[in-house]
């Protein structure tokens, strides 16, 4: 079955679950590698404060500890000797890839290229990836889908590998909004929601101006997961078929952006980053969509998302205007 996805710009692709931007990197030094961490760093950064701050108003939440992981396996071949080498990767084991700041994982001490072995006394080796196979996401995704399924509100036990070290950290997941954030492969600037993960692509990270417009769209995809428009997206989508972006489901996905821009303005004040700036961001980033006529099926025009955003912010100004 094909699956849709929410995106900022291009609509109807699906989230590049299979490869992650680190099997394409463009050239294969450490440098360049280590300059992808510092973008994941800053989106695990980023999506924690949304996520954590807005828990109390969250439909959908889990308990999370805050980190990113990866493993050698999603690295095209090509590049798997300078990722072993750049971070210290094992072959069969994952390891964290940003702890995020405020975290449980950075209050418990976990560190960046971690290996991490066990989760509960659970090992987490994968031998089934083949080393000449292309770059695959399987490997990382079950590793983080044992560190979603933790426990609420109870420490767990992570065994740890750092150096010659074999550590056992206990540390206890908190309860924030629920989704995924990632940075996905791409050149293109995008995002997308596919129910748990958001992906937002490396050349996007690189475009925004600030961290400001960086937590908008790490918002809007958060929305779309919370507010579960994927999934009534791929319902609509099944009943009227493959005329869909032109129809109904566009219909329906024009107003489900909307409201994820709505739902991501108010997340990103709540985060305390500076929602203000959301009505000019939205309208700079669509001058900027590759595809244009295409999204017009499928997006809100520019006046349209303009002003919706203008009136989410006029409300927030209202409300800070009576504290
Ligand atoms: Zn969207």
């Amino acid at each position: 079955m094909r699956l849709w996805a929410l995106c900022i710009l291009v609509a109807l692709s699906a989230p590049a679950a299979s490869v992650n931007s680190h099997a394409k990197v463009s050239d294969d030094t450490q440098a360049s590698l280590l300059a992808l961490q510092r973008d994941d760093q800053r989106v695990a950064d980023i999506a924690w404060r949304i996520a954590s701050r807005n828990a109390d108003s969250c439909a959908k939440l889990w308990a999370s500890i805050g980190v990113s992981l990866q493993h050698v396996s999603q690295y095209a071949p090509a590049y798997r000797a300078a990722a072993q080498a750049a971070f210290v990767l094992d072959d069969s084991y994952p390891s964290i890839l940003a702890v995020a700041e405020g975290s449980p994982a950075s209050a418990a001490g976990l560190k960046p290229n971690d290996t991490l072995r066990a989760v509960n006394g659970v090992d987490l080796a994968d031998k089934s990836w083949g080393k000449k196979s292309a770059a695959s996401y399987d490997a990382v995704a079950a590793a983080m889908a044992a560190l979603e399924a933790l426990p609420e509100q109870r420490a767990s036990v992570l065994s740890i590998e750092r150096g010659s070290q074999r550590l056992e950290v206990s540390v206890t997941p908190q309860n924030v909004c629920r989704s995924r954030v990632e940075l996905a492969p791409g050149n293109t600037l995008n995002a997308n929601a596919n129910g748990l993960v958001a992906q937002i692509s490396g050349r996007l990270v690189n475009w925004v101006e600030s961290d400001d417009e960086l937590a908008l769209v790490i918002a809007h995809e958060m929305a779309h997961n919370l507010l579960g428009h994927p999934k009534r997206l791929n319902e609509k989508s099944a009943l009227s078929g493959l005329a869909t972006s032109l129809g109904l489901a566009g219909k329906a996905q024009r107003q489900m952006e909307l409201d994820a821009d709505h739902v991501g303005i108010m997340m990103v004040a709540r985060a305390g980053y500076n929602y203000k700036i959301a009505p000019d961001f939205w309208a700079r980033l669509y001058a900027n969509a590759p595809l244009a006529s295409f999204l017009a099926t499928t997006h809100p025009t520019t006046p349209t998302r303009r002003k919706n955003a203008q009136r989410v912010v006029d409300e927030l100004n209202a409300k800070d205007l009576h504290r």
